[in-house]
C-alpha cells in the first residue's frame, strides 16, 4: 500500500503530479490546499477561520489542517495507498503525520525560483474539478474555459504577486526544513520538477520504481 507525500514549493506541480499519479495507480489524492478551499467555498466555519491565512499565502493553523486531514485521511478509498499534496508543511506537521501513519516516500520536488514565479503567476484552475491550466505553458483549448467541464477558470487569490511572494518565502523558512526530517528518515526522493507534466510525470514513475 503506497503511502507518498510530496513535498516541494507552490507552484512545483506537486498537485497536478499528485492528481496524474492517483489515477494511475487507483491511489486517494488527499490535498489540504484543495480541502481547505472547499471549506472556504462552503462557508463552513473552518473555511471562515481559514480564508483570511490562505489569501494572505500564509499557513492555516495546524490544528484546523490536522482536523481536515484526519478526517480526510481516515476516508474509505484512502485505506488503498495515497498521494499526500500539500501536508506537512512544518516540522509539527510533519511528526503529527508521523502519529497518523507509517510514510513509504517522501517525494522532493526542485525548480528554481523563476520557474516558480512563472508558473504560478500564469496558472489559472478550474473551480469545479480544479484542474490547473498555465496561459503560457498549458492554455486551454478556449481560452480562459476548463477543456472538461465548460466552466470558468479562475485566478488563485493567492496566486497575486504579494501573496506569491509569501508563500515562497513560506516554504524556505517553514517547510524547507522538512527536507532534512524525511532525509535523516530515509524517505526523501529528489525529483527534478522542470519540463511537461508528461515528463516530469515519467520520470517520477521512474524514482518510485
Ligand atoms: P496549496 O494549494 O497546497 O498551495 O495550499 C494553498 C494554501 O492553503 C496555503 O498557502 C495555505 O494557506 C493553506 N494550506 C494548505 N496546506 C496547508 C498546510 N498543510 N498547513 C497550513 N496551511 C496549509
Amino acid at each position: 500500500m503506497p503511502r507518498i507525500v510530496f513535498v516541494g514549493p507552490p507552484g512545483s506541480g506537486k498537485g497536478t503530479q499528485a492528481a496524474i499519479l492517483a489515477k494511475a495507480q487507483g491511489l486517494a489524492h488527499l490535498s489540504t490546499g484543495d480541502l481547505l478551499r472547499e471549506a472556504v467555498a462552503a462557508g463552513t466555519p473552518r473555511g471562515q477561520q481559514a480564508r483570511s491565512y490562505m489569501e494572505a499565502g500564509r499557513l492555516v493553523p495546524d490544528d484546523l489542517v490536522l482536523q481536515i486531514l484526519s478526517e480526510r485521511i481516515a476516508a474509505p478509498d484512502a485505506q488503498h495507498g495515497f498521494v499526500l499534496d500539500g501536508y506537512p508543511r512544518n516540522l509539527a506537521q510533519a511528526e503529527a503525520l508521523a502519529r497518523i501513519t507509517p510514510l513509504d516516500a517522501v517525494i522532493a520536488f526542485e525548480l528554481s525560483f523563476p520557474e516558480l514565479e512563472a508558473r504560478l503567476s500564469g496558472r489559472r484552475v478550474c473551480p469545479v474539478c480544479h484542474t490547473v491550466y498555465n496561459i503560457v505553458t498549458k492554455p486551454p483549448a478556449t481560452p480562459g474555459v476548463c477543456d472538461r467541464e465548460g466552466a470558468t477558470l479562475v485566478q488563485r487569490p493567492d496566486d497575486q504577486p504579494a501573496a506569491i511572494r509569501t508563500r515562497l518565502s513560506v516554504y524556505a523558512e517553514e517547510t524547507a526544513p522538512l527536507l532534512r526530517y524525511y532525509q535523516d528518515r530515509r524517505l526523501l526522493r529528489t525529483l527534478d520538477a522542470r519540463g511537461s507534466a508528461p515528463d516530469v510525470a515519467a520520470r517520477l514513475a521512474r524514482l518510485l520504481r
